[in-house]
C-alpha cells in the first residue's frame, strides 16, 4: 500500500460540523487517516507523489455505517419473506442446523455485499461471532461485533453462549483496529432479567456498548406485559438498562410514553426500513426523532430484507416515513445521511474518528459514481444521493486507509468464489434444516 492516496477533482460531502459540500476538491489519505481535504490544486501540490484516484464525475462521502446487521445470514436469503411469524416459524428452526463454518462463509458473503454497497462499518449481532470477526478482518470491513446471548426460545441458548459473549469482548478489546467488541443480548423476552442485569453491569465495567432487538414482535410485547406488567421499553428503562451506549433494533411495538423513555434514556432505536416494510410493521422513526430519540438506520439481515444495500436503504427510509406520516417534509435527505454517518459514529463512541471527511479522522470513505442516466441532472446533491443512487453506484470503498473496493470490484475477496460458496453452503444448510424439522419442507418446495 502506498503511504499516501489522493482522490482528486471530485465533489466531497464532508458531513463536517458546517456540513460543507466541496466541489473541484481533493481528499488526501496518509496511512489509515485522512490527511487533508480541500481544493484539488492545493491538495495535489501538497501530495505530489501520492497514488491517485480520479474523482471526476464522482461524489465522496464518509463511509456509511449500517447500524443493524447479521451478515452471516447470507445463507438464509429471503426465507422469511411473506411468512407470518417468520422469526419463530422459519428463522430459528433453520438456525438450529447452523455450523460455525456456515457463519464464516455467510459473513464473508454478507460482508462483501455490504462493502460493495458502500458500507464501511457494520454493527453486527449473531451466533458464532468469532467466525464473523475472522471474516470481517479478512475482508477489511470495520465491525462493532456482538455474540448473541439468549436464555430462552432461540436456536442456540444457554450459559456457554453467555460466557463466550463475554470472552469475545475480552479477547477482541484493543486487538484489531477494525473490530470493536460489544455485548449482544438477543431481545427483552429471550434473555432472563438476571442475565440482562449482568450484561448491563459487564458492559459498564468493560466500557463496551450493548446491541439488542427490542419490541420487535407482538409476542415479545405480550410476554413482557404478562411477566412485568409494562411494555418492553418501559421494562428495560425501569431496570436501568437503557443508556446512550444501547442500540435497540426495531422498537416497533411501543406506545407514546415508551417513545419518550427512549429519547430520555439516550438509547438509539434502529430503524430498518426495508425489513419493516416487507414484514408489514410500521416503525415510527420520524416521530421518534421528533421526540428527541437518536434513531439510526440498519438493513437488518438478508433473511428479512433480501439485500445489504445501505445506499438503496436510504431511499426506502425516506419514502416509508413520508408515507407513514402523510408529510412530504418528513425525514429529509440531510437527516437520513446524518443517521448513517455522524449520528451513527457518535452512537458507537467514535464520533471524533468516523462519520465525516475531516483531516485527522480515520479514512473510511465511499466514492459514488455520479455520471449515470439516473443521477443527472443534479439540482440537489443530497436528494440525488438518497433518491437516485443505490449500492451499484459505489465505485470505490476505502476502510482504514485501505482500498477494499476498486472500480466496483472487491480487492480483498474473489466474488465468483463467494457466489459459489454461498450457493453450496446455503443449500446444504437448508437440506439439513428440512431433514431435522419436517415443518420446513415447504421452503425446499418453493425452490
Ligand atoms: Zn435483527
Amino acid at each position: 500500500m502506498n503511504e499516501n492516496l489522493l482522490i482528486e477533482n471530485t465533489t466531497v460531502v464532508t458531513m463536517n460540523p458546517q456540513r460543507d459540500i466541496l466541489t473541484n476538491a481533493g481528499v488526501a489519505i496518509s496511512g489509515e487517516r485522512i490527511a487533508a481535504v480541500g481544493q484539488a490544486d492545493e491538495i495535489r501540490a501538497r501530495y505530489p507523489h501520492a497514488e491517485r484516484i480520479d474523482g471526476r464525475g464522482k461524489v465522496v462521502l464518509p463511509g456509511l455505517i449500517n447500524c443493524h446487521t447479521h451478515i452471516s445470514m447470507s445463507l438464509q436469503k429471503g426465507i422469511t419473506l411473506a411468512v407470518p411469524d417468520g422469526l419463530y416459524r422459519v428463522m430459528w428452526p433453520v438456525e438450529r442446523s447452523l455450523t460455525p463454518d456456515d457463519c464464516y462463509i455467510g459473513a464473508l458473503v454478507g460482508g462483501a455485499e455490504a462493502l460493495k454497497g458502500g458500507t464501511t462499518c457494520v454493527i453486527d449481532h449473531y451466533f458464532h461471532m468469532e467466525q464473523v470477526a475472522r471474516a470481517t478482518t479478512q475482508l477489511g470491513l470495520r465491525g462493532v461485533l456482538g455474540h448473541t446471548i439468549m436464555s430462552r426460545l432461540g436456536p442456540i441458548i444457554g450459559e456457554r453462549e453467555f460466557e463466550e459473549a463475554v470472552a469475545f469482548v475480552r479477547r477482541w478489546k484493543g486487538r484489531h483496529p477494525l473490530v470493536t467488541p460489544w455485548l449482544a443480548p438477543h431481545a427483552s423476552d429471550t434473555v432472563s432479567p438476571e442475565w440482562l442485569d449482568s450484561i448491563r453491569e459487564i458492559a459498564t465495567e468493560e466500557g463496551v456498548g450493548i446491541h439488542l432487538h427490542l419490541a420487535q414482535s407482538p409476542q415479545e410485547r405480550t410476554y413482557i406485559q404478562e411477566q412485568h406488567g409494562v411494555g418492553c421499553v418501559e421494562y428495560l428503562y425501569d431496570a436501568g438498562f437503557l443508556g446512550e451506549d444501547v442500540l435497540a433494533a426495531h422498537c416497533i411495538y411501543i406506545d407514546e410514553h415508551e417513545m419518550d423513555l427512549l429519547a430520555e434514556s439516550g438509547a438509539h432505536p434502529l430503524y430498518c426500513p426495508m425489513g419493516h416494510a416487507l414484514s408489514g410493521r410500521p416503525a415510527r422513526a420520524w416521530e421518534l426523532l421528533q421526540r428527541g430519540a437518536g434513531v439510526l438506520i440498519g438493513t437488518d439481515c438478508v433473511c428479512s430484507n433480501n439485500l445489504m444495500d445501505i445506499v438503496g436503504e436510504l431511499r426506502i427510509a425516506g419514502a416509508s416515513q413520508k408515507q407513514l406520516t402523510g408529510d412530504r417534509e418528513a425525514m429529509p435527505a440531510s437527516k437520513i445521511l446524518e443517521m448513517v454517518t455522524v449520528d451513527a459514529a457518535a452512537a458507537i463512541g467514535m464520533g471524533d474518528q468516523l462519520g465525516a471527511v475531516v483531516p485527522g479522522y480515520l479514512a473510511d470513505l465511499v466514492v459514488l459514481d455520479f455520471e449515470g442516466l439516473h443521477t443527472a441532472p443534479c439540482y440537489s446533491l443530497l436528494d440525488n444521493i438518497v433518491y437516485c443512487c443505490n449500492g451499484r453506484d459505489v465505485a470505490t470503498v476505502i476502510v482504514n486507509g485501505r482500498v477494499v473496493v476498486q472500480d466496483g470490484e472487491l480487492t480483498t475477496a474473489d466474488e465468483t468464489e463467494l457466489v459459489y460458496l454461498v450457493e453450496e453452503k446455503g443449500r446444504a444448510l437448508m437440506r439439513r434444516a428440512v431433514e431435522k424439522e419436517e415443518d420446513l419442507a415447504w421452503i425446499w418446495r418453493k425452490k
